[in-house]
């Protein structure tokens, strides 16, 4: 029996192992979507595929999944800490489009980059921008509560209010507030943040709502601790993001749900760690990005990115290099076609023992670097029937979601000048002219191409 399926919980720092909160209840996760001002690159899909990988083995482990993901399309500001525009309307200019239009661009383009990458869809993918009253009664009963105070330019919580704030990121307040050197505007304190910020006077926002406190648009963090509450509860399995998202907006998510409800959030706190590009973090602010669509213009498969993914644990930083993703590529073509030469042995059962060392490796925090190398034994030849060891590794896919039952080697058109060869040497074989015959197939071996007979006909192959 492979042990129980351990995870890292960044709250507690250590390795727990999972069980339901509801045993009778899918697993909830929630996992921090999109900010859709702006294509995504390749390093957030890193955190999107860990995620996914995340779902696939608790459903592998036999687990129902609610998988929730919102997409942010308003109130990010370009700085994470209250200062600086909002990312949609900044987009807006840059584009010449509004921020509605751009919010449903980038947000067509995230799904179908998705879906180019085998990430399986969320049960809900919810919108910042439908959930605004939502987000105003969790507003009001925060401020009900009293961890809410007024400024000028909006509502601010105030983490002075709780003795636990930061305790996801381990934050020395003290530390923060002694060294603090930007404007706090009128924020009480260094970490408070904005639970709604008002429209600018005399300014018309392209989004903005009425709300109790004065005409503006909720603060980035206040969607995800609403939208979550909505669809899975005070309180949840899972929570996900990034790593970027742990002193922040993770840590302000709990903030809020802690003034509202008194329960922190999700039950596991779990974080992709960053793709890096020449050692520094990839992003988006940085421009010059790279996108699921660069790599498929220079000829990659986007399951190459996936498969170049998998081959580095979920927290271990990955520096992108085009020498790895080519090696990569070389891996799942691989892969594939082993599997591709098993085509006709069906039937077969998964090997007991394999899908144990596998699951084995996935229920260690989702060693799915380790994991593969029991894919890779498989292939090589581990077992001794065909037919179980094609059923073993399309198992095994049901997690690491390369495609293998359905890859096809790409069919080669043949050029018409090979084919009308190839049609006169087999006339001349049906004459019993068997010199013409050699003479055309050296020509046709000369352009590139073998032919070999078959009853009545020929079939063309690539040399
Ligand atoms: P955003 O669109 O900026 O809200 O980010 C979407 C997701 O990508 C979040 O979970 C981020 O934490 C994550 N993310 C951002 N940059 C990177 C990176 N370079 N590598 C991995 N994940 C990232
Ligand atoms: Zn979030």
């Amino acid at each position: 029996m492979p042990p129980p399926l351990t995870l890292y919980d960044n709250y507690t720092r250590s390795l727990r192992p999972f069980a339901p909160l509801d045993p009778g209840r899918p697993v909830g996760l929630y996992t921090c979507g999109p900010t859709v001002y702006d294509y995504q690159h390749i390093g957030n899909f890193r955190t999107f595929l860990f995620e996914d990988v995340l779902k696939r083995v608790l459903r592998f482990d036999g687990y129902a999944v609610r998988h929730v993901m919102n997409i942010t399309d308003v109130g990010h500001l370009t700085s994470d800490a209250d200062s600086g525009e909002d990312k949609m309307e900044k987009g807006s200019r840059r584009t010449g489009k509004s921020a509605w239009e751009i919010a449903a661009t980038y947000t067509d383009a995230f799904v179908a980059d998705a879906h180019a990458l085998a990430i399986l869809d969320p049960d809900v993918l919810c919108r910042a921008t439908d959930h605004i009253p939502e987000q105003i009664a969790f507003i009001a009963d925060i401020e009900k509560n009293g961890f809410a105070y007024r400024t000028a330019d909006g509502i601010y919580f105030d983490t002075s209010k709780q003795p636990d704030y930061g305790y996801l990121a381990r934050l020395d307040k003290q530390g923060l507030e002694a060294g603090i050197r930007v404007d706090l505007g009128d924020k009480h304190h260094a970490t408070d943040f904005a639970l709604w910020k008002f429209s600018p006077p005399g300014e018309q926002r392209q989004m903005e709502w009425d709300s109790p406190w004065g005409r503006g648009f909720p603060g980035w963090h206040i969607e995800c601790s609403a939208m979550a509450q909505k669809y899975l509860g005070d309180y949840f399995d899972i929570h996900c993001g990034g790593e970027d998202h742990i002193p922040i907006h993770h840590t302000n998510e709990i903030a809020q749900t802690e003034a509202r409800v008194g329960t922190r959030l999700a039950n596991f706190w779990m974080h992709g760690y960053f793709l890096l590009q020449n050692d520094a973090k990839m992003a988006k602010s940085a421009g010059g990005f790279l996108r699921v669509a660069l790599l498929v213009e220079k000829g990659y498969d986007p399951l190459a990115f996936r498969y170049l993914c998998l081959t580095t644990h979920y927290r271990s930083q990955l520096n992108f290099t085009w020498d790895a993703l080519d090696a990569a590529a070389t891996g799942l073509q691989r892969m594939r076609m082993g599997v591709h030469a098993l085509r006709q042995h069906v039937d077969g059962v998964p090997d007991a023992g394999a899908v144990e060392r596998f699951t084995t490796f996935l229920r260690d925090d989702l060693n799915v670097p380790r994991a593969l190398s029991v894919a890779w034994e498989v292939l090589r030849g581990d077992l001794p029937d065909k037919a179980v060891t094609r059923a073993t590794l399309l198992k095994f896919d049901e997690v690491l979601g390369l495609g293998l039952a359905t890859w096809q080697p790409p069919v080669e058109t043949v050029p018409d000048d090979v084919r009308l060869l190839a049609d006169e040497r087999l006339a001349a074989r049906g004459r019993k002219d068997w010199a013409e015959s050699d003479r055309l197939r050296g020509v046709i071996h000369s352009l590139g191409w073998d032919v070999e007979d078959r009853a009545g006909a020929y079939a063309l192959k690539r040399r």
